[in-house]
């Protein structure tokens, strides 16, 4: 029997995108997510550039549709340990990770999260906010089923007590399982991650409080994050007057991080300091840049209209941050003017490139396929067929192939799902 399925490892808006365009095309779809929800980073911004629509209200409805589609399986808390097989017969295996919940007896009231008395980190709010030990990421997850972090739990009951259900399991009643799920082709959609700004010592992020990074400030700014959308120093806890984007921290940078550009920074940082402006008008917001890269529709226009707004663009890369009485001191010198700058800031936000996840090279070993030297999952060619790889009937999409924004992940998620259609509809000759 001829296996018709596909595998889409990655539950952001690649591998989503993927997935719908799949199961409306009457392909079967499992979509892996090793999280406890899909969304990706998409489901951590607050507004998404040149048009600053709520990037919630255009991913939560496919994360709904994702999962209530009739034709996708989603698989979450589930990783792919390796990839047996070839074009036409994958043998994909995958191992489940424990949720210590009964996921057909949730129904994701929160009960058990109100009572638990444990307040953990919350990785998905990017180090400003928290979380219980049973929780949800954030409010939208989907599916929409609370998970229990054992590592935190103290056992204290009174979810259990709590829970009209029965819906909790106790450390002994689940554990890791083990499944293999036969797929034609497989989808590989598994992201990127945001530099590591503690690897960028001259920034003292993390020993200065009131410097953040820009996916810490998406988190700060949204009004469904940790402080409800408030600009807060966090020092004090005051509105900050004087906000200062520092560019390429991470990227075209061989110092640390990357030498490339990872390609929506220049964007996001206008796009954030647009939407202070117009919260706060009265906030001077600078943008310390090396160029600004506003190259998709719309985007020229966009930048022009935060200079017009106020916001300050100056070219230069600062020298060493330092705590200047209660304000942060940024200098720089003015590339085009030759001028000193020195701002004291009250919040300086660091914009983090885009660099693979940490696992790509195990994964990419594990999957039999390449990186390439920048660490991203390598093509059989950059030119026409970048989706592919080296092994037939296995495909790359979205940011874990290069660092690039939505509008072209969510091409890159239905140019090879339909990659993926010709490959179950025709096998080999139309796999690369
Ligand atoms: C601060 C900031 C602001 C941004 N603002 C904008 C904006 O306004 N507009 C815009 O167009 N772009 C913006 N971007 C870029 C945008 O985030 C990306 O283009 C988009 O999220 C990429 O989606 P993706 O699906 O490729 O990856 P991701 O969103 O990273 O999704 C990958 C998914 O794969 C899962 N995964 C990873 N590894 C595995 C594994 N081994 N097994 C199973 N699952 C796995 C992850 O958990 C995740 O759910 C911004 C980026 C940043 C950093």
């Amino acid at each position: 029997m001829p296996v018709s399925e596909v595998v889409v490892i990655g539950g952001g808006i690649a591998g989503i995108t993927a997935a719908l365009d799949l199961a409306n095309h009457h392909i079967h779809v499992h979509l892996i997510e090793r999280e406890p929800t899909i969304g990706g980073h998409m489901a951590m911004l607050d507004k998404t550039f040149p048009t600053n629509d709520c990037s919630m209200c255009i991913l939560s409805p496919k994360m709904v549709d994702a999962y209530r589609h009739p034709k996708i399986t989603l698989h979450t808390c589930t990783e792919v340990t390796g990839i047996k097989g070839e074009l036409g017969n994958f043998q994909v295996q995958v191992i489940v990770h424990p949720r210590y919940i009964k996921e057909e007896d949730c129904t994701g009231c929160d009960d058990c999260v109100t009572v638990c008395p444990v307040e953990v980190y919350n990785r998905f709010d990017a180090g400003i906010g928290v979380r219980k030990a049973i929780y949800k990421a954030h409010p939208q997850v989907v599916p929409n089923i609370v998970i229990r972090d054992v590592e935190h739990c103290i056992n204290c009951g009174l979810c259990y007590d709590v829970c009209g259900k029965n819906a909790i399991l106790r450390d002994n009643e689940d554990g890791e399982e083990e499944a293999v799920i036969h797929a034609a082709a497989v989808i590989i959609a598994t992201g990127y991650e945001v530099f590591d700004a503690t690897l960028k010592s001259s920034y003292h992020y993390r020993q200065i409080p009131d410097v953040i990074t820009s996916i810490e400030f998406e988190r700060m700014i949204n009004a469904s994050g940790p402080t409800s959308g408030a600009l807060k120093r966090l020092s004090t806890g005051d509105k900050p007057k004087n906000i200062v984007f520092i560019q390429c921290v991470g990227s075209r940078d061989c110092t640390a991080g990357s030498s490339s550009c990872s390609a929506v920074c220049c964007m996001y940082a206008i796009k954030n300091a647009l939407l202070i402006k117009e919260k706060s008008p009265d906030t001077e917001v600078s943008v310390l840049y090396m160029d600004i890269r506003s190259y998709g529709k719309g985007y020229e226009e966009f930048y022009n209209r935060a200079i017009q707004t106020g916001v300050r663009f100056i070219r230069g890369r600062p020298g060493e941050l330092y705590q200047n009485g209660s304000q942060v001191r940024v200098q720089v010198e003015n590339t085009e003017s030759q001028e000193i700058v020195k701002i004291d800031a009250d919040l300086v936000v660091l914009s983090v490139g885009l660099r693979p996840s940490a696992d790509t090279a195990t994964i990419a070993e594990r999957y039999g396929i390449p990186c390439d030297e920048t660490g991203f999952f390598d093509s059989v060619d950059q030119k026409v067929n970048h989706l592919s790889t080296i092994r037939p009937g296995i495909f790359i999409a979205g940011t874990c192939r290069e660092p690039m924004d939505i509008p072209d992940t969510v091409a890159e998620g239905g140019a090879a799902a339909m990659r993926a259609v010709i490959t179950c509809l025709k096998g080999e000759h139309a796999a690369i």
